[in-house]
């Protein structure tokens, strides 16, 4: 028997001094490095007690120590469960409680605080810090830099991940290595990863994007990645010369594009620029090749799913859309109330079967019950629609989905209007109560840079020609940014509950 996520993650680059790991500061890190640490954390945390399917949490900063531990958890069958660097330790406890984790590192600037929370869980707490020092790494270099491979099995799980908390309660998504290996393998085939690629890093490795597509990607293939803390614009222009390709949500590009040393030369060499996460905005996409001649190429996928849908290496990269289904996940849009499949170009439901599709909800069997239908399709949340040649759009989620008066009305519409208006830099379309209609639209609007006046009667009135009059916001307001996650995503539940009276 075998260990399928280590094997070929992991166990294929033993013994290889390739490099894996780029530091900033200029470290490197090999395979062979890289997998020798990892081996001392599985022995060591095989010796404080902890047996397969055991559940490790981890609230720790991104360094080549933290990428270790998802790899021992892999190597001793253990269950590796990152979590968001920015929760605070009451947010913590919940992960830590709801996940029966037997073991907790974290940073030592957090110990005193998660201390008590560990121990009523019996939880063992150590650190691990920014630097890779800390109780966990001191305990754990006593042992070898060899660990025999705990065998498991393909529907065995690997991760915990829990969602982002954007519509609601975060929940722990059971991936299985069938689950994490089959997508790694589908997105090295589909964006053409081989061992000659490095990939600039920057972003966080709690999430999937970070975790599974960039890092299990480079390492199916043997590849390399400029291992960076976070998104630093001047960091991210130096190192992009020595880069092939990078991954990244919609604000890196922003950024990059209001950056005038983000030029058609500096990209020149990059094989490919990977967006997902939050949409990015057509016009994004469009200044993007404007300056660099690169097409971003956007991918649609979420925590309990990692991917789903991509737009082609090789085909058209269309703007505003996530593009086709990646071989072996079918996607469907059916009607929210009936389940029906929708015929193609209608908006619905959108649902995803295959390989990749998690194992359910940890400890929510309603939830899962709710979300994953007999029939193996989950249902994303997200609301979709074809077009004739097969390319997915988002129109927004479900739950943001607002109801006017009877009438279904998608946020994305209205913003896409919004967002083209003179003065305009991006907005966000809400729902909230409304004394007649139930729910009416609010638009929240941010104005672009060095315009801090947005003339709203102008907005409205050329909002008239364009909307039918139940889908005009009943109120615009600006405000300086919209409020986004460290994902990018736009929390319009913080939107709502900011706006909640506005109308009433
Ligand atoms: P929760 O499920 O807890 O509310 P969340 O859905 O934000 O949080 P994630 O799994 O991190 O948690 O995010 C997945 C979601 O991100 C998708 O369901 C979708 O709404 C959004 N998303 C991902 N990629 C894209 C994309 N390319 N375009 C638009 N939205 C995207
Ligand atoms: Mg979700």
């Amino acid at each position: 028997m075998a260990n399928p996520l280590y094997d070929a993650l992991f166990g294929q680059h033993a013994g290889s001094d390739a490099v894996f790991l780029q530091l900033s500061g200029g470290g490197m890190l090999s395979y062979r490095q890289f997998l020798g640490m990892a081996a001392q954390y599985a022995g060591y945390l095989v010796e404080a007690g902890l047996q397969p399917g055991d559940r490790v949490a981890v609230q720790i900063a991104k360094s080549p120590q933290a990428l270790a531990v998802y790899a021992a958890c892999a190597q001793a069958g253990l269950i590796f469960l990152p979590l968001n660097t920015a929760y605070t330790a009451t947010e913590v406890a919940y992960f830590i409680e709801n996940s029966g984790a037997r073991i907790v590192l974290c940073d030592a600037s957090k110990e005193a605080d998660l201390a008590p929370i560990a121990q009523g869980c019996a939880a063992q707490l150590q650190t691990l810090n920014a630097d890779g020092t800390g109780s966990f790494a001191q305990n754990a270099a006593a042992f070898p830099d060899q660990f025999e491979t705990v065998p498991r099995d393909i529907d065995d799980l690997a991760a915990f991940l829990y969602t982002s908390g954007t519509t609601g309660r975060s929940k722990g998504a059971m991936l299985s290595h069938g689950n994490l290996l089959s997508n790694a393998e589908s997105l090295q085939r589909e964006w053409r990863f081989t061992a000659s690629d490095v990939l600039l890093h920057a972003l966080p490795i709690f999430h999937t994007h970070g975790l599974f597509v960039a890092t299990n990607i480079t390492l199916l293939s043997g590849g390399q990645m400029i291992f960076l803390p976070k998104f630093d614009l001047d960091q991210i222009i130096a190192d992009l010369p020595r880069a092939t390709t990078m991954m990244g949500v919609p604000t890196f590009y922003t950024r990059l594009l209001g950056d005038a040393r983000f030029t058609r030369d500096l990209a020149a060499h990059m094989r490919l620029f990977v967006s997902g996460s939050a949409p990015l905005l057509a016009e994004t996409h469009i200044q993007f090749e404007d300056r660099t001649g690169h097409r971003i190429l956007e991918r649609y996928g979420m925590t309990e799913t990692n991917m789903n849908t991509s737009n082609p290496y090789d085909g058209e990269r269309r703007a505003g859309t996530v593009g086709l289904p990646l071989p072996g996940v079918e996607v469907r849009i059916t009607d929210a109330k009936t389940g029906a499949e929708l015929p193609r170009g209608e908006i619905g439901d959108i649902e995803v079967r295959g390989p990749n599709v998690f194992q359910g909800y940890w400890q929510m069997p309603e939830k899962t019950a709710e979300e994953l239908r007999e029939d193996g399709f989950f249902i994303t949340g997200d609301l979709g629609q074809f077009d004739a040649d097969g390319y997915l759009s988002i129109v927004g989620r479900n739950k943001d989905l607002i109801i006017s008066g009877g009438y279904n009305i998608y946020p994305k519409e209205i913003e896409l209007l919004l967002d083209a208006q003179d003065g305009v830099l991006e907005s966000a379309v809400i729902g909230v109560p409304h004394p007649d209609f139930g729910e009416g639209v609010v638009g929240v609007l941010v104005a672009a840079p060095g315009r801090e006046r947005i003339d709203l009667d102008a907005v409205q009135a050329s909002l008239q020609g364009a909307l039918a009059r139940y889908k005009q916001p009943q109120k615009l307001v600006i405000l300086p940014e919209l409020p986004r996650n460290t994902m990018g995503k736009v929390q319009k539940k913080a939107l709502r509950e900011q706006f909640a009276d506005a109308l009433t």
